[in-house]
């Protein structure tokens, strides 16, 4: 584990010294406006926040217990350059400031992409500003920008920046942005086995980021190749991500558990919005009992080897835990 990594990690398990047992990380999703609470349809429970709505309910998570949460803006304007991405006065950067202005102890990670806020809605500028024919990422550019929006990131406070383009090169290129800006403690958490999955339609409901055109298989990764999956995430480690991540969760646990045993690097699993989504829709039928199926998720992705877990369900696991000590203390 490098320096970083262990900032990162002890930053988590720290505040979690009394919690259940997995890091979890809660994903927010901040919009521009005052008093926006906007359901995503898809997520039961997960909602779009203006920034001053965003920081009361990172409040109530920091109070339940939850260590730490990710980032994701949807901003006002998109266009060909992702401009809304990097700027010091974007709506991640302010959700950013103002939650580590008001929210303490509270571990701060950012998304550090370019789907949100390109026009075209894929995570990589165009060779060609009118592409949509013959398309075509412009690899050098976008790492120049991901750079640019982590530093940005880190400048507006952020913890910990989780690159998510699945760009050839993009954690050395970040690493190297931070150095160079004066924020060479800031660890980065490279989303790095990250499939081309049917499980993140609501996820594209909530950011908005569906491609407009193509789709993202030239960049992510092909659900049959474990072994690409593994080459990529030591590609990362090389370059210097202090977590690295397999992404989504639970059909991808064989490869969480060969990235376990193959690396040292602490490692985290992303449950994305499918399979947040499919609980809730059998729970609410009366099909299944949610609470110990996510337990039960949980359980395995820790088994598998996640030290970290991403998951919509972090609040209402730690509700339910503050709930059964309730209980428990009630007994006594
Ligand atoms: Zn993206």
């Amino acid at each position: 584990m490098n320096k970083h990594a262990a900032g990162a990690v002890s930053l988590l398990t720290d505040i979690e010294k009394d919690g259940p047992g997995y890091n979890l990380v809660m994903p927010f999703f901040v919009v521009e406006g005052k008093g926006v609470r906007k359901p995503v349809v898809s997520m039961p429970g997960i909602a779009q926040l203006s920034v001053d709505l965003f920081v009361k309910e990172v409040a109530k998570a920091r109070a339940l217990g939850v260590p730490a949460i990710i980032v994701f803006g949807i901003p006002k304007k998109k266009d060909s350059q992702a401009r809304g991405a990097y700027d010091p006065d974007g709506i991640v950067q302010r959700a950013v400031a103002a939650v580590k202005k008001n929210v303490k102890g509270m571990c701060v990670i950012t998304d550090v992409c370019l789907c949100e806020y390109t026009d075209h809605g894929h995570c990589g500028v165009m060779k060609k500003s009118d592409a949509a024919a013959d398309w075509a990422i412009d690899l050098e550019h976008t790492l120049e920008l991901l750079a640019a929006t982590a530093v940005s990131h880190a400048a507006a406070g952020a913890d910990m920046v989780a690159p998510s383009a699945m760009m050839k090169g993009q954690v050395r290129a970040i690493r190297a942005a931070l150095y160079k800006n004066g924020f060479s403690r800031t660890p980065v958490m490279g989303y790095s086995a990250k499939f081309a999955s049917a499980f993140y339609g609501p996820f594209r409901d909530a950011a908005e980021s569906a491609p407009k055109f193509g789709d993202r298989t030239s960049y992510q990764l092909d659900p049959v190749d474990d072994r690409k999956a593994l080459a990529r995430v030591a590609a990362d480690i090389a370059q210097g991500a202090d977590i690295v991540m397999v992404k989504p969760g639970l059909a991808y646990l064989d490869v969480l558990r060969q990235a376990k045993d193959k690396f040292t690097t602490p490692l985290a699993v992303y449950n994305v919005s499918g399979e947040y989504a499919m609980v809730k829709a059998a729970a609410a039928n009366g099909w299944i009992d949610e609470k110990k199926v996510v337990l039960e998720e949980f359980t395995a992705m820790k088994r598998a080897g996640a030290k970290i877990i991403i998951s919509y369900h972090a609040c209402d696991v730690m509700r339910w835990r503050q709930d059964s000590l309730a209980l428990e203390r009630k007994k006594k």
